[in-house]
């Protein structure tokens, strides 16, 4: 699933590649794909410029010429990629669509550029989808305004995201960190590395989690996206093709996904449980449960 890192990393990768161009064209494969009636598109789409490209938490924005927007939820398994004569650029969900030649079964949408270059929306579960707004109404859709900080940007300092945990505090630390409203983008990888780094128990309370902790657990989540982000996310450049591997951004991964494997910092055996309703890997030893109890009513 794309996450944070993944959607940066298509945010830049696309900045380099598609900024200045004219839309010529915007094939609908997949009715579900495009939330936008086709009249829209045709008028507010088709025929402007791509002027600049933002992203809020997981939410990729292509801004246009004419002040409208073009919103990108890749969700599950929604990928990007560029193709042009000389260059080719995808990412996002890590699959062989990436590097194969497209359209393919998994493609939903293809924009195609003055310049004939082509961009391919590919989703193969269709949880993903496309639509074209006002870039004034951004702010006030219901999924943008509901997100809590950005966890790349300097506002998002280690008391802001202490006094956004204490509107969860009832809950456990993985579900309070994977809650779009507490902070934008984090994932169940992201989640998981981070609570690993900082030697906490996915299952603790948000109230039992010590100031220190929780200023240790904000520089995990910015540290880990980062090293995500440097290994550029998931594009086709490092995507290897061959037995099950996926995007590079899993090769830095010390707990996701390596159950049964050893600890890399005590050697006890990295373990598949279950928080917060999500397959979540620990090391028993390194991110003990706190014993420490809120009185129950
Ligand atoms: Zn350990």
């Amino acid at each position: 699933m794309p996450e944070l890192p993944e959607v940066e990393t298509v945010r830049l990768g696309l900045n380099e590649l598609i900024l200045g161009k004219k839309i010529a064209s915007i094939e609908v494969l997949s009715e579900k794909s495009m939330r936008s009636a086709r009249s829209d598109v045709d008028a507010f789409a088709v025929g402007a410029v791509v002027k600049d490209i933002d992203r809020r938490g997981k939410l990729l924005i292509l801004h246009l010429d004419n002040n409208y927007s073009i919103l990108v939820h890749l969700r599950m398994t929604g990928q990007m990629v560029y193709v042009d004569q000389s260059t080719r650029f995808g990412a996002g969900h890590p699959n062989d669509s990436l590097i194969h030649s497209l359209p393919d079964s998994s493609t939903r949408i293809i924009c195609t550029f003055d310049d004939g270059a082509t961009l391919y929306f590919n989703d193969q579960r269709k949880f993903g989808y496309w639509m074209v707004v006002p870039t004034s109404q951004i702010s006030e859709d219901a999924f943008v305004a509901k997100l809590g900080p950005e966890p790349l940007l300097p506002e998002f300092t280690a008391s802001v995201f202490s006094e956004r945990l204490n509107r969860r505090k009832g809950t456990n630390i993985k579900a309070a960190i994977l809650d779009q409203t507490v902070l934008a983008g984090v994932g169940n990888i992201y989640a998981d590395e981070a609570l690993f780094s900082a030697k906490i128990h996915p299952s603790t309370l948000v109230a039992n989690v010590a100031e220190e902790q929780r200023e240790e657990l904000h520089e995990a989540i910015v540290d880990v996206m980062n090293l995500s982000i440097q290994h550029g996310g998931s594009s086709d450049k490092n995507y290897v093709n061959a037995e099950g591997k996926r995007g590079s951004y899993l090769t830095f991964a010390q707990v996701f996904r390596r159950e049964g494997q050893a600890c890399v910092v005590c050697g006890d055996t990295i373990q598949k449980i279950r928080v917060a309703g999500r397959g979540t890997h620990i090391c028993p030893t390194c991110q003990q449960l706190s014993i420490k109890r809120r009185t129950q009513k």
